[in-house]
């Protein structure tokens, strides 16, 4: 048995142990977790400023959603895990209805690179409140986060009930391989489907958070200012790697030009107030890795040479991981960033006449894991969120909707994903919700109407329904 196959065995070992665990314990997991990110904030910080040169707040934020999930689980727990008493039904009537939400036994998350950390953590919170054995394969690609999780991990639980296997894709392939009951997946679309194709051996149930293209409406009536400063920080913060970043513009004709000029502005007093340069700003962070550099830089590259015109930024060094907040218009349906997710800070602007237009324009691209609508007037804010679809949607800001509100669900629709996460929407994905009936055996409701041979009362009860 190989090492990952052998880790495996001993956390299904616990399966039946942790599905019959109280609140109180599961509890306990969750706050020994918490006190292990406490405890290696500093080197948390760290690594982030390694991998991506981070901004430490930025990097507290995400340690902000860690906490909001364990502590709405640990308030919410006893509550969660109680039988749920279910109203009878007609048909039902004289027993007893409850659902029970079941541990499903082992949890696989497997994980991105650009929020490392909360990648690692945030899935496991449910799926550990749930009663699971849980384990979580950090991205490669941050592979200082990855230590400290497993760090973290290793001192809050014993090796039978949490496993972090750090390694690269073939690590993946073979924890892939093995009967995982639920896999929670974080990552682009195309590993997304070999998750979902593998997953289908096993008859595992998945949880697919992948990302796309958002788009942002902004009307002829939408605070210009406003709407510049947040899609200014919505597009540059973590340099672009947030799955919820805005990805493209479609603005109203009439208002394109006061825009770019206040996107380009609010870039430089967001990111360059003291004048010293972007690639100098604490809060540019950098690219993960060269690959990923090189290949935004061939989207802006190649979205130039189809005719898009640099309203501000353009450049990038390699070899430094850094990309200039850019802003382009002029866009086409050719170019090849108009359908590939950036993941990085560029932001395409395009411009519409008609809201049939804004409809059509979205509904070339598959659905989004988040749309922003920038508008003042109500009937054209429900009129744009009505007609269009994707997995969360904000009303005048952007990415604010993931990790701020537990009772929120967060996930995506389509190629965007599947499944949701946060607060009790977690807990159940990562349950099997098992109905039950209990059937009292006296002869006033343990009544054998629906056995053959069948009684004229039974038919005629049968087919008064069917009128
Ligand atoms: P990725 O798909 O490259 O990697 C994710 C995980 O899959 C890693 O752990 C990696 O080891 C593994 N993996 C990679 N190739 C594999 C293969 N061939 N077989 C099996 N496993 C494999 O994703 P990424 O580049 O790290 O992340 C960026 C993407 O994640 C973006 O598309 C972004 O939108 C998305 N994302 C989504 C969310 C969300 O919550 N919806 C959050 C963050 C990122």
């Amino acid at each position: 048995m190989s090492e990952i196959a052998d880790k495996f065995a001993k956390l299904q070992s616990s399966r039946q142990r942790l599905r019959n665990s109280s609140a109180k314990e599961r509890a306990d997991k969750l706050k020994a977790i918490w006190a292990g990110v406490v405890e290696r904030k500093d080197d948390i910080f760290a690594a982030g400023h390694k991998e991506r040169g981070t901004h430490d707040l930025d990097i507290a934020a995400e340690l902000v959603m860690i906490k909001g999930e364990i502590d709405f689980a640990i308030k919410n727990l006893a509550k969660w895990m109680k039988a749920e008493k279910i109203k009878n039904s007609l048909n039902t009537m004289g027993k007893r209805c409850e659902i029970r939400r079941q541990s499903k036994g082992v949890v696989l998350n497997l994980s991105a690179y650009n929020a490392p950390t909360a990648e690692c953590l945030v899935p496991a919170i449910p799926a550990i409140a749930a009663g699971n054995a849980v384990a979580i394969k950090p991205s490669e690609h941050a592979p200082y986060s990855a230590q400290i999780v497993q760090e973290i991990i290793n001192n809050a639980l014993p090796s039978d009930e949490a496993e972090v296997f750090q390694g690269g894709v073939d690590v993946s392939q073979e924890l892939l391989g093995l009967p995982f009951d639920h896999i929670y997946y974080t990552g682009g679309m195309s590993v997304g489907k070999i998750v979902m194709k593998t997953a289908a051996d096993h008859f595992a149930s998945i949880t697919l958070e992948m990302g796309g293209k958002s788009p942002v409406i902004i009307d002829e009536t939408a605070n210009l200012d406003n709407a510049a400063k947040k899609l200014a920080w919505g597009r540059v913060m973590n340099a672009g790697q947030v799955c919820i970043a805005p990805e493209y513009v479609i603005i109203h004709e009439s208002r394109k030009d006061q825009f770019l000029s206040l996107i380009e502005e609010q870039i430089n007093a967001l990111y360059n107030f003291d004048g010293a340069g972007l690639d100098k700003s604490a809060y540019v962070p950098r690219i993960i890795n060269e690959r990923h550099t090189a290949r935004i830089k061939a989207l802006v590259d190649d979205a130039k040479e189809k005719g898009a015109r640099v309203v501000c930024g353009g450049g990038s060094d390699l070899e430094d991981r850094y990309i200039e907040p850019t802003v382009l218009t002029n866009m086409s349906e050719d170019m090849d960033i108009m359908h590939e997710e950036v993941f990085g800070p560029v932001l395409s602007v395009l411009t519409y006449g008609s809201r049939e237009e804004v409809l059509d324009i979205i509904s070339r691209r598959p659905s989004p894991l988040a749309l922003y609508v920038y508008s003042t007037d109500d009937e054209a804010i429900e009129y744009f969120l009505n007609n269009t679809s994707s997995g969360s949607a904000v009303v005048n800001s952007n990415c604010i909707q993931s990790g701020t509100n537990p009772r929120l669900p967060f996930g995506g629709v389509g190629s965007s994903g599947m499944g949701r996460i946060g607060g009790y929407e977690g807990f159940k994905s990562m349950s099997n919700e098992r109905s039950i009936v209990h059937q009292p055996l006296d002869r006033f409701r343990d009544i054998l109407i629906m056995l053959p041979p069948y009684s004229e009362r039974y038919n005629n009860l049968i087919m008064k329904a069917l009128k």
